[in-house]
C-alpha cells in the first residue's frame, strides 16, 4: 500500500491510500496523533475548539472536540450527525468547511476549516455596529452562501452573529450547521433558533420552508446596520408580538437602499419575501458590497479541499 498525500494549495488536506493493485482508493481515517494541539478558539456548548496542525503538512485548522458521554447525555447525536453529514457536503467560500472527522473511545473531533478573524459577534460588540459597505458586503456574501445552501436543499434556520465567523480577509463563513436540515420536498415543523431571529411561521407553529433563512437575513442586515435585532424588548412576549406584526422601527439615519432591503425581507408572508438572487442585485447591495473572494476560489465558487 503506498501512501498519497496531497495538499491542495493550502487549502486543504487530502489523504489517500492508494492500492496499485487495483487502483482502488481507500480515505485513510485520522487520529488525534496525526495534529499538534495548539491554543483554544473557543469553547461551545458540548466542547472546546482548538486551533491544530496537521503534522506531516504543517496545514492549520480548527478541531472541534466534543465528549461523546455529554452528547449522549443531551440527546443530541442525532443533531451532530446531521450536522456533519450537510457541512461535509458543503464546499462554498463563505461557508466554513468542515473536512473531516474521527472520534476515539471518549471524544469525536471535528476537522474545520480554521477562521483566523473570530467571531462576527465579537466584532460586532467592538464596534457597535457595522457601515453600510461593510453591512451590504455581508448581505451580498451570506446570499450567495445560502443560495448554495437552497440549491442543495439545506436550510440554515440559525442564521446569526453567533454563527458567523471571519476568514483571513474579513471574509465572511457561515458555520455551525446544528439546526439545519435538509429539505427535500416536505416542509418542517421545528420550533429552533434564537427568539430574536425567529419568524412568524415558527413562532406561530406553522410549516416552514427555506424562506426562513430569507427573514434572518433581513433581521441580520438591521442588526449589522443599527447594532441590535429590530424586535428585541424586555420580554420574550413582547418580542413574539413584535415579531408576528412586524412592528419595525427604522432610525432616521438609516439610508432608504438599506431600508428598502430590509423591509422586503421581513414579511410575514415568506412568500413575499426578496429572493436571494434579489438580494444580490438590490441596487443597495450593488452599490454598496465590496466582496473579496479568497485566492483558492476557482471559477465555480467553490474552494478546493479534502474529503
Ligand atoms: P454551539 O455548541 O452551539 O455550537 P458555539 O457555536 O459557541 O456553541 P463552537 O461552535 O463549539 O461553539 O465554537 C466555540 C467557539 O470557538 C466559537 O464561538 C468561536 O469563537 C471558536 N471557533 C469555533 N470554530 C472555529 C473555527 N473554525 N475557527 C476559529 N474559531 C472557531
Ligand atoms: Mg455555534
Amino acid at each position: 500500500m503506498v501512501l498519497i498525500f496531497s495538499a491542495a494549495l493550502g487549502s486543504g488536506v487530502q489523504r489517500v491510500l492508494a492500492e496499485p493493485e487495483n487502483q482502488q482508493q481507500l480515505v485513510k481515517s485520522w487520529s488525534i496523533d496525526d495534529f499538534d494541539i495548539g491554543r483554544p478558539l473557543g469553547k461551545g456548548k458540548f466542547g472546546n475548539v482548538y486551533m491544530a496542525r496537521e503534522r506531516e503538512t504543517k496545514f492549520i485548522l480548527a478541531l472541534k472536540v466534543l465528549f461523546k458521554s455529554h452528547l449522549e447525555k443531551e440527546n443530541v447525536e442525532h443533531q451532530l450527525r446531521r450536522e456533519i453529514e450537510i457541512q461535509s457536503h458543503l464546499k462554498h467560500p463563505n461557508i466554513l468547511r468542515l473536512y473531516n472527522y474521527f472520534f476515539d473511545r471518549t471524544r469525536i473531533y471535528l476537522m474545520l476549516e480554521f477562521a483566523p478573524r473570530g467571531e462576527l459577534y465579537k466584532e460586532l460588540q467592538k464596534r457597535g455596529c457595522f457601515s453600510e459597505q461593510q453591512s451590504a458586503t455581508y448581505m451580498l456574501e451570506l446570499a450567495d452562501a445560502l443560495l448554495y445552501c437552497h440549491l442543495k436543499k439545506v436550510i440554515h434556520r440559525d442564521i446569526k452573529p453567533e454563527n458567523l465567523l471571519l476568514g483571513l480577509r474579513g471574509e465572511l463563513k457561515i458555520a455551525d450547521f446544528g439546526w439545519s436540515v435538509h429539505a427535500p420536498s416536505s416542509r418542517r415543523k421545528t420550533l429552533c433558533g434564537t427568539l430574536d431571529y425567529l419568524p412568524p411561521e415558527m413562532v406561530e407553529g406553522r410549516l416552514h420552508d427555506e424562506k426562513v433563512d430569507l427573514w434572518c437575513l433581513g433581521i441580520l442586515c438591521y442588526e449589522f446596520l443599527v447594532g441590535h435585532p429590530p424586535f428585541e424588548s424586555s420580554s420574550h412576549q413582547e418580542t413574539y408580538r413584535k415579531i408576528c406584526k412586524v412592528e419595525i422601527h427604522f432610525p432616521s439615519s438609516m439610508s432608504d437602499g438599506a431600508k428598502s432591503l430590509i423591509s422586503q425581507l421581513l414579511r410575514h408572508n415568506p412568500v413575499l419575501r426578496l429572493p436571494l438572487k434579489g438580494v444580490m442585485e438590490h441596487p443597495w447591495v450593488k452599490a454598496n458590497a465590496r466582496r473579496l473572494l479568497p485566492p483558492e476560489c476557482t471559477a465555480s465558487g467553490e474552494n478546493e479541499g479534502p474529503h
